[in-house]
């Protein structure tokens, strides 16, 4: 068994998802070379620019591939993964790539998998522990099966490494696809509406109160959600008034949530609310009434006007996420 880790670049059309590198960061956990794979149509110039935080790149070309799907990836990925036997294939948790494509690898390679890892190790086998329980408990799962293994990691839990300075070796590699064995095709992709996410299944909840001041303001919280990628949700007035559907209210007579992250804009703080987001992992408030009563839940808060915040804040986190 060699000691490659190969760590699946994501990319859209060649647009770069800089949260794949950190994936370098799991393969040194695992002692491993990390080993950048780099798939799609005409790679070249991405594989090239991840070669200064790797071990080495493995690009792999082909104009079938310039799309994502699990079909075509895996017949670039597949056989090369046999014929090499990496330690392992590491793929980030993404709803873009990864969480279709890694299923497809561990069972086309005839192994197991275990999915969104906070961390890897090896421990008389490979070891990934994930939180579970809406990440009240951590599980330990190794994997049974020898050979190499597949993994998904979840976004943020490892550190990119230092970029050494130097471009790794780029191998190129010739590969053929057969595009009529691909069974997904692509169509677009489309600006989703915010307002469309479930909000019992969101991560991040941006929460707008009667404290917004007008349905139009509402076209600033939902560009804030969308800049940090959250779902909007509302209080009671906003669906009352007929600004937001009744789907998207939080509280004792509309529904329950638990997001890592509550964001509660120009929210009071009445008890019919606070039942249905409370138990939140972070909330963080802002209001301009100090003595706001959603302050006594707030891990955060901010005292201040929302409207005067509310756009720099979102232009802050737009330039950071560049
Ligand atoms: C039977 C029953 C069931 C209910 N069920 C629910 C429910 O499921 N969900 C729910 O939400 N409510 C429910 N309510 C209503 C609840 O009691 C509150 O009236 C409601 O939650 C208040 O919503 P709010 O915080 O958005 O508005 P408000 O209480 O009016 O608070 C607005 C807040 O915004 C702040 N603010 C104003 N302007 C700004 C600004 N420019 N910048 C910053 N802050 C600002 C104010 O200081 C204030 O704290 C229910 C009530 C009853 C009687």
């Amino acid at each position: 068994m060699s000691r490659e880790v190969w760590c699946i670049v994501e990319h859209r059309r060649g647009q770069l998802d800089a949260d794949s590198l950190q994936l370098f960061g799991a393969a040194r956990r695992l002692d491993g070379e990390a080993v950048a794979v780099v798939c799609g149509d005409e790679v070249e110039e991405l594989a090239e620019r991840v070669s200064g935080q790797c071990d080495r790149v493995i690009s792999l070309s082909n104009s079938a591939l310039a799309s994502f799907t699990p079909d075509g990836y895996a017949q670039a990925i597949v056989p090369l993964a046999l014929e090499r036997q990496p330690a392992a294939i590491l793929a980030l948790h993404s709803h873009f790539l990864g969480r279709d494509l890694a299923p497809v690898l561990a069972s086309r390679i005839g192994t197991g998998l275990i999915s969104d890892c906070i961390d890897v190790e090896w421990r008389t086998g490979f070891v990934g522990k994930r939180l579970v329980y809406r990440r009240k408990l951590i599980a330990t799962q190794r994997s049974i099966e020898p050979g190499v293994q597949v993994a998904t990691c979840q976004r943020g839990a490892f550190v990119v490494p230092e970029s050494t300075g130097l471009g790794a070796e780029v191998e190129v590699l010739p590969i053929e696809i057969d595009a009529a064995a691909i069974r997904w095709e692509v169509g677009a992709f489309d600006e989703a509406e915010v307002v469309a996410g479930d909000i019992t299944e969101a991560d991040v909840i941006v929460a707008a109160g009667r404290g917004v001041g007008s349905k139009e303001n509402l076209d600033l919280v939902q560009r804030l959600a969308k800049a940090i990628g959250g779902t909007l949700a509302a209080s009671r007035p906003l669906v009352d008034h007929g600004w937001l559907p009744r789907g998207l209210q939080v509280g004792s007579s509309g529904k329950t949530v638990r997001p890592r992250l509550y964001l509660a804009l120009g929210i009071s703080g009445a008890i019919q609310h606070v039942v249905g987001m409370r138990d939140s992992d972070v909330i963080v408030a802002i209001n301009k009434d100090p003595r706001a009563p959603i302050f006594e839940y707030a891990d955060y808060g901010v005292v201040a006007d929302l409207m005067e915040i509310i756009g720099p804040l979102t232009d802050e986190v737009e330039a950071l996420q560049g």
